[in-house]
């Protein structure tokens, strides 16, 4: 096979861009009707087929057979022109920009230097296509502001961008002279049907285990899945199955996460460690490790509610079959839930060996952790105060349902018109359920006022702060647990963003709550060793402190622990390396820098 797939196979019409119809479409008639524009903004995540569709716009505007009614708008596909087009062979009427290595001002005049000249023939059309169009400077978009301003007659600017915001942010104007199409991320079905084709035509067998394997790994990007079939057909001769492809791509074997599932019901909390040393011996990725676990709790989940999981293979499907009985669907939502806020922090973290331990960790001790609670809830009705109504346990007791009780409720609130995409969504509204009765019931046993549920906007009104003359009762029954705090993580830190405290915030995502003690002191643990990071927190401890009693009134004190340099098993990144990154995260989170940084045109990332 010579010839990469991806590029084999590249669409040569609209209709073959199915995945994209609606842009396709409106493109299509567009050149059916002679109403093209000027200029098309094409934006979307990367390998969901912007620059393919430009190619094929690029095709139609100049294709021999143009106007010819049969085909509708579409490029013939078979002229000398489309082919030329097609692939990517010099064409003077088609010139692709890279913008990621075109910034200059100096391109930009070229750029209008070069727009300036007319399409070769007549009947052409110059098709200008700027890939990674946020790349450009201020500059370069001036330039091109003049020319979109007068546009010469059968030029048209196609600018393809996975960051619309950024051009947003450094040439706004630019955007009412565009016109502007979404594209969609490509679902796990839509990858599997094109891989399924073009396996076809290649005369090569797949298993359908195998083709969804590599679908999950192109995560949304066609172009990604069509590369990974090019390293799994090198990889052998044959049909393609499983272990094929698992060995091609160095996936985790979905038995690992059986596994792991195993040590985690069965509460093996210190197998844990030598599970993910065992891992790390193997150069698993974690973060590919953290969404795989999360798809195999996910489908567990559906098996556990009487569902199909569609997204694993047979035998993972009897295996957890065999296993619905071994949590509640509670326990999986929380677990889910935990995992799914973990992962933005742990992308960007150095520590992720001991944050998936620790998470892990947490799991294995997930049960007991309930079961605690309903010891406590037990006790709840008679010991506080001596002044509380016997019948407030019992109360507690019956108000707070049950997991799958509170399922239903749940599904009675959702409508089943959820788009399946928002599951982190759904999940993590479904979790306040469980947290929430736990919550009240603490609350219940410090007072009798009615369990306020968790996601009021208002969390500080949900129970004022114990005032003086608290009794140890009560200061013992407000310390938070710590599941919870972890769970209100992302708020606390979005409420110190807002309370102008932009640096502690951002080294806020960088911490996690690891301990809470019953007195009520909060230890963070940073994921880096990192000065600026441990002297923004020292510096907000009393505005940290009373944030955290908004929700849990309980709090007393935080600690801030940098993680000892013995512990770090990732090799050391280099201060460059360091420096790049931190000025990465700072131009993401603050947008006047990331503006300022662009005005100036400093180089600051390289
Ligand atoms: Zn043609």
């Amino acid at each position: 096979m010579s010839l990469a797939l991806a590029r084999k196979y590249r669409p040569k019409t609209f209709a073959d861009v199915a995945v994209q119809s609606h842009v396709a479409a409106t493109l299509k008639g567009a050149i059916a009707l002679g109403r093209v524009a000027h200029a098309y903004l094409l934006c979307g995540p990367r390998g969901v087929g912007k620059t393919t569709l430009a190619r094929v716009l690029a095709m139609a505007l100049n294709c021999e057979r143009r106007g010819d009614p049969s085909l509708g708008g579409e490029p013939c596909g078979e002229c000398a022109s489309c082919q030329r087009i097609w692939s990517g062979a010099s064409s003077l009427d088609v010139v692709e920009i890279d913008a990621a290595s075109n910034r200059g001002v100096d391109d930009a005049r070229e750029l209008r230097e070069r727009a300036m000249y007319a399409p070769s023939g007549d009947d052409r059309y110059k098709v200008y296509i700027v890939d990674e169009a946020h790349m450009l400077t201020r500059e370069a978009w001036n330039a091109l502001l003049k020319i979109l301003e007068e546009p010469p007659p059968r030029v048209v600017f196609v600018f393809a961008t996975t960051e619309p915001q950024k051009i947003a942010q450094a040439a706004a104007p630019v955007l009412s002279r565009v016109q502007r199409f979404d594209f969609k991320r490509i679902g796990p079905a839509d990858i599997r049907a094109r891989l399924e084709r073009v396996l076809r035509e290649e005369h090569v067998e797949a298993d359908a285990d195998a083709l969804a394997m590599i679908a999950r790994a192109a995560d949304g990007s066609m172009r990604d899945a069509l590369s990974l079939t090019d390293q799994v057909l090198a990889m052998g001769e044959g049909a393609i199955g499983p272990e094929r492809v698992r060995d091609a791509l160095g996936l985790v074997a979905e038995d690992e996460f059986i596994a792991l599932l195993d040590i985690v019901a069965e509460h093996r909390a210190g197998d844990v460690f030598g599970f993910v040393a065992r891992l790390a011996d193997a150069g698993i990725d974690f973060g590919q490790f953290l969404t795989g676990f999360g798809d195999i709790l996910r489908a567990l989940l559906a098996v556990t509610l009487g569902g199909t999981p569609p997204e694993v293979s047979e035998r993972a499907r009897d295996a957890l079959e065999q296993r619905k009985q071994t949590f509640a669907a509670g326990d999986l939502l929380r677990m889910l839930s935990i995992a799914t806020e973990l992962e933005p922090r742990f992308r960007k973290s150095g520590q992720q060996q001991l944050l998936l331990e620790a998470m892990l960790v947490r799991f294995a001790l997930l049960d007991r952790t309930v079961s605690l609670e309903s010891v406590l809830r037990g006790l709840g009705g008679g010991t506080p105060g001596g002044d509380d109504e016997p019948s407030a346990g019992a109360q507690a007791r019956r108000a707070a349902p049950s997991a799958p009780a509170s399922l239903a409720r749940k599904a009675e609130r959702t409508p089943s018109d959820t788009p399946a995409s928002d599951w982190r969504a759904v999940i993590r509204d479904a979790d306040r359920a469980p947290s929430a009765s736990a919550s009240s019931t603490a609350r219940t046993a410090r007072d009798i006022s009615p369990a306020p549920p968790r996601r009021t906007a208002e969390p500080a009104s949900a129970s004022p702060p114990a005032s003086g003359g608290e009794s140890v009762s009560s200061a013992l029954a407000g310390a938070p647990d710590l599941n919870q705090v972890v769970e209100r993580w992302d708020d606390v830190v979005a409420a110190m963003r807002a309370a102008g405290k932009s640096v502690a915030a951002t080294a806020l995502e960088h911490a996690v709550p690891a301990v809470v003690n019953a007195r009520g002191d909060v230890t963070l643990a940073l994921d880096e060793a990192n000065p600026i990071y441990e002297q923004a927190l020292e510096s907000v401890k009393p505005e940290l402190v009373s944030t955290l009693r908004r929700w849990f009134p309980g709090v007393q004190r935080l600690v801030v622990r940098a993680p000892e340099g013995a512990a770090t098993p990732q090799p050391r990144l280099t201060d460059e390396m360091v420096r790049s990154e931190r000025i990465a995260v700072l131009r993401r989170k603050d947008p006047v820098l990331d503006a300022a940084i662009d005005a100036l045109d400093l180089d600051l990332a390289d």
